[in-house]
């Protein structure tokens, strides 16, 4: 399939270390990653060969989030949304767009570098990578939590989309990994986290209090269309105190406030559960570059038995709606 979007793809820019410091993955294996994330035509050699037009570009994790001093926090922040602006974008019209980094440290000023990032820079949303690191490595701040509902208010006035990322669990919250630090990310603990904090998202009321609001989980939305039919079942007999403020069941939800991408998933039977749970209107194309290949998600995609209107709306027709890319 020609034409397609792509929007979990990411950089780094040779002034920040986005990636932080983890002794659990491959050193051949990253080399290759870190490379590929500070530069432009190993990727695009890649898009060409693999049909993908456009891809929507965000710092790596745990990026921004992982500051634990605000003033830093905020002022790569821009940084790193003037990079993905100046060095990605605008030498390859067309073919790049961005996701601003925003430094939830200080929500206000979050939502002011999401506007600047908007209105001045032409992004199309923000990527957040999990919890926000509040003062040292073991303090997080949650998406859900109080100090950020005026960040949301302002989401919801500017229109754009949150895409929220995974990045590993808190160190005091790694005994189960215990000897298995392999697990720790992309290969498991990265989904839990994730589907954890978005569950928190769900049952939170957030989406009662700002319905307009449109959250992007990758990797077929970290198992959530397989989990939450059963959340919802077992809520049921949960003290109500003990779950949120929700007014509605956390499905509709997923419905309504969610976007599920393929980043990082190339399994039919997979994406085949996640249609038939959230509609092929909800569901949108995307690698998980230069983590995962292109050349290996790709040919899957373009494959996959599904019909051709939904490979066109997941492919492309989805992204541009959501992104307003079509005038
Ligand atoms: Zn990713």
């Amino acid at each position: 399939m020609k034409g397609k979007i792509a929007l979990e793809e990411h950089i780094e820019s040779p002034d920040f270390p986005a990636t932080g410091t983890h002794n659990f993955t491959d050193p051949s294996y990253f080399k290759d990653v870190e490379n590929r994330l500070h530069e432009y035509k190993l990727r695009l050699d890649d898009m060409d060969a693999t049909g993908i037009q456009t891809t929507i570009l965000s710092l790596t994790q745990p990026g921004v989030e992982g500051i634990t001093d605000t003033k830093k926090a905020i002022d790569i922040a821009r940084k790193m949304n003037d990079h993905i602006a100046d060095f990605f974008v605008k030498a390859n019209p067309g073919r790049f767009l961005g996701f601003a980094a925003v430094p939830l440290q200080d929500p206000d000023a979050a939502a002011k570098e999401l506007e600047r990032a908007v209105k001045e820079l032409g992004f199309v949303g923000a990527l957040v990578n999990g919890y926000t690191n509040i003062g040292d490595e073991n303090t997080a701040r949650y998406l859900d939590e109080t100090p950020v509902w005026d960040f949301w208010a302002h989401v919801q006035n500017l229109d754009v989309p949150i895409y929220l990322h995974p990045r590993i669990p808190l160190p005091s919250q790694q005994r189960i990994y215990e000897g298995y630090e392999g697990l720790l990310g992309s290969a498991w603990g990265f989904g839990f986290e994730t589907s954890t904090h978005a569950l928190r998202l769900i049952l939170s009321g957030l989406f009662d209090r700002y319905p307009k609001l449109n959250i992007i989980l990758g990797h077929l939305g970290e198992a959530l269309p397989f989990t939450l039919p059963r959340v919802e079942h077992r809520l049921r007999h949960q003290t109500k105190s003990t779950h949120g403020k929700h007014e509605r069941p956390p499905m509709d939800y997923l419905r309504e406030n969610f976007y599920l991408t393929t980043s990082g998933t190339f399994r039919s039977q997979a994406l085949l559960n996640t249609l038939l749970e959230v509609g092929s209107d909800r569901v949108l194309f995307s690698v998980d570059y230069p983590y995962e290949s292109m050349l290996e998600i790709a040919p899957w995609f373009d494959t996959c038995p599904i019909s051709e209107n939904d490979r066109l709306k997941i492919g492309r027709t989805n992204s541009e709606r959501l992104f307003k890319l079509k005038s």
